[in-house]
């Protein structure tokens, strides 16, 4: 550190210097997050000091996590789950604002091993939850902390998880299944539905990675049904700051009942609550503010529009690229776009050395994946595909 500190001129400076190395989401085809709207913008500067580790010093901004929370349990119908008092959860709807769809992930997994543990289930041996394949890498995460087998399911034909492989990997020692609505890689949608059955057969959790998808999946045509009106879902990850348009970091996890949230309470005894039960202790305020506001903002015609314009574009990406001859690995079930193309890795790194297009690869098997947010444009669309043409025609 400088020892006589900057004048306020070198600092903006220093940080505009740095802020021009960043993209802007310029050319950007590979990122679920997008620029926050702009009222979600100004609701964060507006409560930046606020601290909902301590929330009794935050009365307002604590009200406006409680409301936003109820807004994603109505949008996620949790009005069919039999949401608890005031009292044990400090809201009429179960769950609280994470910082991302990582601690959406870990605390599901942590609240499901809790109450495993306190209903005696796999006492001495190794719990084990089992993922699809394509579960995002927080769940690499949740291995590495805690003291959990996961077990990975492989996909069907159709990048969904392969239902009869789940049903394999259920052992004695499973506590939980986690199906994902809105796979990073391919958009797809696990069959919630029958991962509820088996759920509800075999008495286990069933956590919902809904964190790409929640803000897309109920504004489609055609909905896919992944929430809590499914009664085997016990939690839901969605993540406002991705397609709900809030600022990073803002992300949720939902529960179905108030036990998974009581199962991750630890005591506070130096602040003004008695109680936690987020993963990490100081945090956002402003990201709470930020994602009420802008879904208040919005409201659900808000994000229908939203989501119809990410879809057109993906429309015209898809219709674009088949007719130059390119084909897809899956036909889009939201906005992802998976392209098949020969050396995937190589045509990624030509993009962005020889044009700046920033997209990214699929896992298994490898293909151009291509995220089609509100910050890209039907031109973008056009001058991309011809930089492809050109790319791959070299090849
Ligand atoms: C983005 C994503 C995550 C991780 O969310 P972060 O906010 O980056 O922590 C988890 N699951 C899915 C399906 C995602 O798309």
């Amino acid at each position: 550190m400088n020892v006589k500190g900057l004048s306020e001129k070198e600092i903006f400076c220093y940080l505009e210097n740095a802020k021009s190395e960043d993209t802007d989401y310029y050319r950007v085809l590979s990122s679920m997050c997008t620029h926050p709207h702009k009222i979600a913008v100004e609701a964060h500067r507006l409560f930046i000091e606020a601290n909902l580790g301590d929330f009794g010093l935050f009365a307002g901004a604590h009200r406006l996590e409680k409301e936003a929370i109820g807004m994603l349990g109505e949008l996620l119908h949790a009005e069919s789950a039999e949401f608890p008092s005031e009292e044990s959860c400090g809201s009429s709807v179960c769950g609280y604002l994470t910082t991302g769809g990582t601690e959406s992930n870990i605390q599901a997994v942590r609240g499901m091993k809790n109450l495993a543990v306190s209903e005696k289930k796999s006492l001495g041996e190794i719990s084990n939850i089992v993922i699809p394949e394509s579960a995002h890498f927080s769940f690499d995460k949740v291995a590495d902390m805690m003291d959990i087998e996961v077990r990975r399911a492989s996909l069907d034909s159709k990048f969904k998880v392969d239902i009869a492989c789940v049903e394999s990997l259920i052992d004695k020692n499973t506590i939980g299944l986690v199906g994902i609505a809105g796979n990073t890689e391919f958009g797809q949608v696990d069959p919630i539905e029958d991962l509820s059955r088996f759920a509800l057969e075999n008495k286990l959790f069933l956590h919902v990675d809904a964190a790409f998808g929640g803000f897309v999946i109920p504004f489609l045509e055609e909905p896919y049904s992944f929430d809590f009106k499914i009664p085997g879902v016990t939690s839901i990850a969605i993540d406002p700051h991705k397609m709900g348009l809030s600022t990073i970091p803002s992300g949720a996890l939902l529960f179905r009942s108030p036990s998974f949230l009581d199962s991750l309470k630890v005591s506070t005894p130096y602040l003004t609550t008695k109680a936690q039960f987020t993963l990490t202790g100081t945090r956002s305020g402003a990201a709470a503010a930020a994602t009420c506001a802008v879904m208040k903002y919005l409201g659900r015609e808000g994000y229908v529009k939203n989501v119809q314009y990410c879809m057109r574009l993906t429309q015209k990406m898809v219709e674009e690229a088949r007719k130059l001859g390119f084909e897809l690995l899956l036909e889009p079930v939201m906005n992802v776009v998976a392209l098949k193309t020969p050396d995937p890795d190589f045509v990624r790194e030509l993009l962005l050395r020889k044009f700046g297009w920033n997209v990214s690869i699929t896992r298994n098997p490898r293909s151009l994946r291509l995220v089609l947010m509100p910050h890209n444009t039907a031109q973008d669309i056009e001058e991309f595909l011809q930089d492809l043409k050109k790319v791959t025609s070299e090849l």
